[in-house]
């Protein structure tokens, strides 16, 4: 279920039958130049619809605000500063929770967004919410991962490679310039090793100035159809779990009455 499809009664009934809401995080940045801006968004917010159509949920509009200032040097990316970023997702996540979510699933399409994610969800335990974050990280069986791995024949992969550009090319065929991939497949450049170990903002354009990392040549819709598939199949399974977990919300509850105590003693003294 779309949340901005529902009325206001059959959205009330969604959140009493399912609970949850997923997020599904994109941003707008460059790919290659043969995929659109909003690869990560639209095709994070189709795996949503496409799970939760299996094991119902909510599914929040289509987001596009996200960690990538690494393509703030080309045309068409849209970041926020640091500090407004995190307001804005934890607002956002506030306002799933008011209207009365217990749960929310954070969908990451985007991998600059990983790191900011995963402090997001830190953040869960500065104060006590009325509903519990859970971080979909790629979770694969052994079995959908060597199907995944047979689907496709690069072995390059990163931004705007054979599948990403694959599952575009199954869900939004019309917006996927096939003509305009690279005729070299683009592979990193380690401009950064001076330092090695080190983790710089400026790491991954290091590697990748032209915002593209792997070869999207042999991409196609029908391996993007059986990507997409196993997706689907990975994140119903998670929504699956998320309905039934009473664990999470029990260990906030306990974490955060040992909070108050400390505050208790605190206060007394
Ligand atoms: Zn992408």
């Amino acid at each position: 279920m779309q949340w901005e499809q529902l009325t206001a009664p059959d959205f009330a009934r969604a959140v009493q039958d399912t609970g949850v809401c997923i997020l599904a995080l994109g941003v707008l940045e460059r790919h290659s130049d043969h995929l659109p801006l909003g690869t990560d968004m639209l095709n994070a917010h189709k795996l949503a619809c496409l799970a939760a159509e299996r094991e119902p949920a909510v599914v929040f509009p289509q987001f596009c605000f996200g960690q990538i200032y690494e393509a703030r040097c080309f045309p068409g990316a849209l970041t926020l500063k640091p500090t407004l970023l995190l307001e804005l997702l934890q607002g956002v996540m506030d306002e799933i929770g008011r209207n009365g979510f217990k749960k929310i699933i954070l969908l990451n399409g985007h991998g600059g967004n990983n790191n900011l994610l995963g402090f997001l969800a830190q953040c869960s335990l500065w104060e006590h919410k009325p509903y519990t974050i859970y971080l979909f990280k790629d979770s694969f069986t052994p079995e959908q991962q060597a199907r995944w791995k047979a689907a496709l024949e690069s072995p390059l992969h990163g931004h705007a490679c054979e599948c990403e550009t694959s599952v575009t090319l199954a869900s939004y065929p019309d917006l996927v310039k096939m003509d305009a991939v690279p005729a070299e497949p683009a592979v990193p450049l380690n401009r950064a090793q001076d330092v090695p170990g080190a983790f710089s903002g400026i790491s991954w354009y290091a590697n990748y100035p032209e915002h593209y990392a792997g070869d999207a040549r042999t991409a196609s819709a029908e391996k993007g159809r059986k990507l997409l598939a196993i997706e689907v199949e990975a994140l119903t399974s998670f929504i699956t779990a998320v309905k039934t977990d009473k664990v999470l919300p029990a260990l906030e509850d306990e974490f955060f009455g040992r909070v108050d105590e400390v505050r208790g003693k605190g206060n007394e003294q």
